[in-house]
């Protein structure tokens, strides 16, 4: 269970109404039940039910489980498409360990806005069933001109291109992170979006294979690439 607290020895978590919900109406819990708990920073810790009220709650937490564990470096870049695929894009990131997801606006991109703390909270949600001890930041919309504008010199990007579909490229010799995925819309990349990505020096052009994958897979498809030349 993922909480918004600091956790050590003894340290008492309130526990939100869905929280309470969850764990004592769904999950049937009572006082005395031990909970896993993680806030991101901190490892995962074991927890016992101090308080169980149907609207509220409190946890105590009793001993640390695992240590905090943090993702490789890895940003995923993505222009929004329709909300259901938006948040399949979110959801898997976090599960395949990115450590920032990064909403962009692309020339072909057709949504204006996102809602980042619904986003956000699915990645929340991903990383409580995966296990894990991180949760990805959920960046607002950007444009994709200002990120680039603003590019680390240190960060790579996987360009995934669709415009070189072909066999799927591997990432030979590539160095440790820190690495960016770029994947674009479903209208694709405009012909300036490309050249200028195609001149960033930190940029390499990758192609996911000879058919044009939707954006979702695309994502996935991507990130699995890159975890196999260089993630854990
Ligand atoms: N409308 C575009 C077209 O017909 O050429 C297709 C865009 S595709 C649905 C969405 C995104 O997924 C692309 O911008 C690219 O980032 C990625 N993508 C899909 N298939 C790809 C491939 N075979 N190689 C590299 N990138 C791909």
């Amino acid at each position: 269970l993922y909480v918004d607290h600091p956790l050590g020895e003894g340290q008492s978590l309130a526990l939100t109404r869905d929280q309470a919900h969850y764990l004592f109406a769904v999950m049937r819990l009572a006082v005395g039940d031990g909970v896993l708990v993680f806030n991101g920073q901190a490892g995962e810790w074991r927890t016992d039910v101090a308080v169980a009220n149907k609207r509220n709650g409190v946890l105590v937490c009793r001993a640390q489980t695992a240590p905090q564990r943090n993702p490789p470096d890895l940003w995923l870049l993505f222009a929004p498409i329709k909300k259901a695929r938006t948040d399949f894009i979110v959801e898997k990131a976090a599960e395949m360990g990115a450590a920032r997801i990064m909403p962009v606006q692309t020339r072909f991109t057709n949504s204006e806005r996102i809602r980042q703390d619904r986003l956000q909270a699915h990645a929340v949600e991903a990383a409580e069933q995966c296990g894990g001890t991180f949760v990805p930041e959920v960046t607002d919309l950007a444009k994709l001109d200002a990120v680039l504008d603003n590019w680390p010199a240190d960060r790579q990007l996987m360009f995934c291109n669709e415009a070189e579909a072909g066999s799927a490229t591997r990432l030979a010799n590539a160095t440790p992170d820190p690495w960016a995925i770029l994947i674009g819309p479903e209208g694709g990349f405009s012909e300036a979006e490309r050249a200028r990505l195609t001149a960033l020096p930190q940029a390499h052009v990758v192609s996911l294979g000879p058919r044009i994958l939707r954006a979702d897979t695309a994502a996935v498809a991507a990130m699995t690439l890159w975890q196999m030349a260089l993630g854990d």
